[in-house]
C-alpha cells in the first residue's frame, strides 16, 4: 500500500529584460548613434530530481515560485545579464502533472533528471537593432517577453520508513504530533473513514516518514478488513515502533496483545525490528519504570526506550534509534539512503513560511 503525497505549485519563469534606447554621446561626434543594448532572458524554473528526499513536504510551505526578471539592456552597447535559473528539487520518483492534474508532464526517475516548467521569457532588442538607412537614430527598443507560468500538480509515492502500533490509547497520537512537524496530503487515499496519520519526521538533518496506522488493533478485534489492510502498510516499513502505556496496570499484557495482532495477521512482520517505548513515563515512579522496563525487555528481548510524549522526554533516542533501522532497512531493499540536508528556498523565507502555516491533515 503506498500513500500519494501531493502538491500544486505555481511557477512563472522570469521575464525577459527590456532592450534600451540610448544614443553615443562623445564630444566631439554631435549625432551618435544607437547603442542601447538587448535586455537579459529571464531565468527558467525547473524541476530537478535529486536523491535523499523521501517526501514533497517543503512544497506544502511555499507554492510560488518566480524566477527572476532578466536584467535590461543599458546604454554603451551593453546587454543585460540573463537570470539564473530557479531550481525546485524533488525526491526521484516524483511525478509532474498539468494543471487539470491528469496529463502526465513528467516522470521524474533518474538522479538529477531536469524538467523546464516556466521558460523564462527572451530579453527586448536595444535601440542598436532598429537603425537603418532611414533611421539613423531610432528610438525604438522592444520589451522583454513575459516568462511562461503554470500551475503543476507533483506526486509521489509515499513510503513510510515507520510504522506506530500500540493499544488505543497508548499514546500514539500524541507521539505523532509531537514528533513530526510536517503532515503530507494524502491524495487518493481510498479509506476516508479511518485514515492513516503521516508525519515527517526529522532527526539530525534526515527526514523520515511515519505512519499512525489507526483501527489496527481496534479494526481487527471488530473483524473489520481495515485492520488487515492497514497492517499491510506495516510490512512495508522499515521499522515499528510499538508504544506501550506505562500507565497499565500489566504492560507484558498490552505488548503481547499487540504482538499477537501483528503475527497472526504476517510471519513476515516476524522479522521486522521493532522498537519499543515505554510511554507515559512522566505518571511513573523511578521503580515503576524500572521494573516496567525490565519486564518489558525480557519479553521483547530487546532494548526499551523510556518515554514521555506528554512532555517530550526521551524521544529524541527514540527517533535516532529509528532512523538507524531505517538507514539500514533502506540499504537492504536498495531504496536511496543519502541523508537529507536540503533546502529549496532561503532558510528565512522558508522558516517564515512554516511558522505562519500549519497544513491541516486532522480528521
Ligand atoms: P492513541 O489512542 O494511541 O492515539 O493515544 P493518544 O495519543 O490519543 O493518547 C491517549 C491519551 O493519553 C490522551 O489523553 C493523551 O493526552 C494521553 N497521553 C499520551 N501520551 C502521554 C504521556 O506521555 N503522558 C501522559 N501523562 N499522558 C499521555
Ligand atoms: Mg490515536
Amino acid at each position: 500500500m503506498h500513500f500519494i503525497d501531493e502538491v500544486k505549485i505555481y511557477a512563472k519563469g522570469g521575464d525577459g529584460g527590456n532592450g534600451c534606447v540610448s544614443f553615443r554621446r562623445e564630444a566631439n561626434v554631435p549625432f551618435g548613434g544607437p547603442n542601447g543594448g538587448d535586455g537579459g532572458r529571464g531565468g527558467n524554473v525547473i524541476i530537478r530530481a535529486i536523491p535523499g528526499l523521501n517526501t514533497l513536504i517543503d512544497y506544502r510551505y511555499k507554492q510560488h515560485f518566480k524566477a527572476q526578471t532578466g536584467e535590461h539592456g543599458k546604454g554603451k552597447d551593453r546587454y543585460g545579464v540573463s537570470s539564473d535559473d530557479m531550481v525546485l528539487q524533488v525526491p526521484v520518483g516524483t511525478q509532474i502533472f498539468a494543471e487539470d492534474g491528469e496529463t502526465l508532464v513528467a516522470d521524474m526517475m533518474e538522479v538529477g533528471q531536469e524538467i523546464i516548467i516556466a521558460r523564462g521569457g527572451k530579453g527586448g532588442l536595444g535601440n542598436i537593432h532598429f537603425k537603418s538607412s532611414i533611421n539613423r537614430a531610432p528610438r525604438k527598443a522592444t520589451t522583454g517577453e513575459a516568462g511562461d507560468e503554470c500551475w503543476v500538480w507533483m506526486r509521489l509515492k509515499l513510503l513510510s520508513d515507520a510504522g506506530l502500533v500500540g493499544l488505543p490509547n497508548a499514546g500514539k497520537s500524541t507521539f505523532l504530533s509531537r514528533v513530526t512537524r510536517a503532515k503530507p496530503k494524502i491524495a487518493n487515499y481510498p479509506f476516508t473513514t479511518l485514515k492513516p496519520q503521516l508525519g515527517v519526521a526529522y532527526i539530525d538533518d534526515h527526514e523520515f516518514v511515519i505512519a499512525d496506522i489507526p483501527g489496527l488493533i481496534e479494526g481487527a478485534h471488530e473483524g473489520v478488513g481495515l485492520g488487515i489492510r492497514f497492517l499491510k502498510h506495516i510490512e512495508r516499513c522499515g521499522v515499528i515502533i510499538h508504544l506501550v502505556d506505562g500507565f497499565a496496570e500489566d504492560v507484558v499484557h498490552s505488548y503481547e496483545t499487540v504482538r499477537h495482532e501483528l503475527l497472526s495477521y504476517s510471519e513476515l512482520l516476524e522479522g521486522k525490528v521493532e522498537v519499543v517505548v515505554l510511554n507515559k513515563c512522566d505518571l511513573l515512579s523511578d521503580e515503576e519504570i524500572a521494573s516496567k522496563k525490565a519486564a518489558l525487555e525480557t519479553i521483547s528481548g530487546a532494548k526499551v526506550f523510556i518515554g514521555s510524549t506528554a512532555t517530550g522526554t526521551g524521544l529524541e533516542e527514540v527517533l535516532r534509534e529509528l532512523y538507524r533501522h531505517i538507514v539500514l532497512f533502506r540499504e537492504k531493499e536498495n531504496l536511496p539512503t543519502t541523508p537529507m540536508v536540503y533546502d529549496p528556498f532561503s532558510e528565512i523565507e522558508y522558516n517564515k513560511a512554516k511558522n505562519s502555516q500549519r497544513w491541516d491533515n486532522e480528521d
